[in-house]
């Protein structure tokens, strides 16, 4: 891992954060949902801070549907969740991808990673595991026995991982300490959240990253990862996770939270007021279009609370 690396593309936000001149087709970001329910006030937040910051930079925004794991997936959320984004006044550029249309290029980055033996076989069970905080290395020199299913992981080796988030500011992971060889395709044979972010994020062109801040901790081994395979960093910003006043993480049946198409400017209005800014009572009275546009030429990051949650209150 080369921490000066990050640190460069840190740097350069720093003078980043307005957009400047003409659009220039420099900044790409992107909301990757996974189809396992329903949109809700929580993921409106995420998909709202990432939508206005590649708007304000007069860049491109891309929609990806993570949906390689099909047995979590909820039949009709992916068409229910384009659908909402539409409702609430959201334009992507291009096609919506979905990850199960990609395997390809995972498995092309596996193949890589297992040519250079940078990978082993790991037939542990989740069971054997539930103990540990992080992977013991348990399978890391051992031939597997042949018939038994296996996860392919990633070694990991010693080392910090450090990145400047745009957001929440400098983080820092020994992640080996802390996690340890993580998995890059699943002993179902699924691949791995981690692989088919990394490599989706790079092949897309993706070069900001906004979105909640459950992932920071995750975002490491994504480093780790990019660097593994020779890939660009793409700058992150984790924004909040919303809660509910009771601490619960916002849940899709609560109704408190519920998004409503019939209501999508009040909602929008509140979304873009958790995020910092102060819409006029003025747009109360106007439209959705009005909304994103006044919310647009106000974005700032730097308002979006620096905190890893934020609990709504009623
Ligand atoms: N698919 C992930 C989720 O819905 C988000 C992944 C990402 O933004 O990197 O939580």
């Amino acid at each position: 891992m080369s921490a000066a690396k990050s640190s460069t593309a840190t740097a350069t936000t720093a003078t980043a954060d307005r957009p400047q001149g003409p659009p220039s087709g420099a900044y790409v970001g992107r909301f990757a949902p996974t189809p396992s329910g329903a949109l809700h006030l929580g993921s409106l937040y995420a998909a709202v801070a990432s939508y206005l910051d590649a708007r304000a930079h007069r860049g491109r925004w891309l929609l990806r549907i993570e949906d390689l794991d099909r047995p979590r997936e909820v039949a009709g959320s992916a068409a229910g969740i384009v659908r909402t984004l539409q409702e609430f006044g959201f334009q992507w550029d291009g096609e919506v991808v979905r990850q199960r249309d990609r395997s390809e290029l995972y498995a092309a980055a596996l193949n890589s990673l297992q040519a250079r033996g940078l990978t082993f076989e790991c037939s542990c069970s989740r069971l054997q595991l539930e103990d540990e905080s992080r992977y013991p290395g348990t399978c890391r020199g051992q031939p597997h026995a042949a018939g038994v299913p296996t996860a392919t992981r990633l070694r990991v080796e010693a080392g910090r991982i450090q990145f400047g988030d745009r957001i929440q500011g400098a983080y820092r992971q020994d992640l080996n300490g802390a996690v340890g060889d993580v998995i890059l395709k699943r002993r179902d044979q699924i691949y791995a959240y981690l692989l088919a972010v990394v490599v989706d994020d790079a092949e897309q062109g993706v070069t900001h990253v906004v979105r909640g801040a459950d992932l920071l901790d995750n975002t490491p081994r994504q480093i780790y990862l990019q660097q593994c395979l020779g890939l660009g960093l793409p700058q992150y910003a984790h924004v909040p996770v919303l809660t509910e006043p009771d601490d619960a993480k916002l849940a899709k049946s609560r109704r408190s939270v519920h998004l409503d198409a019939q209501r999508a400017l009040p909602q929008l209005l509140s979304v873009f007021s958790l995020l910092g800014l102060a819409p006029p009572s003025s747009l109360k009275g106007s439209t959705v279009a009005d909304a994103w546009d006044w919310a647009i030429a106000h974005w700032d990051i730097q308002r979006v609370p620096k905190r890893l949650n934020m609990r709504l209150v009623d």
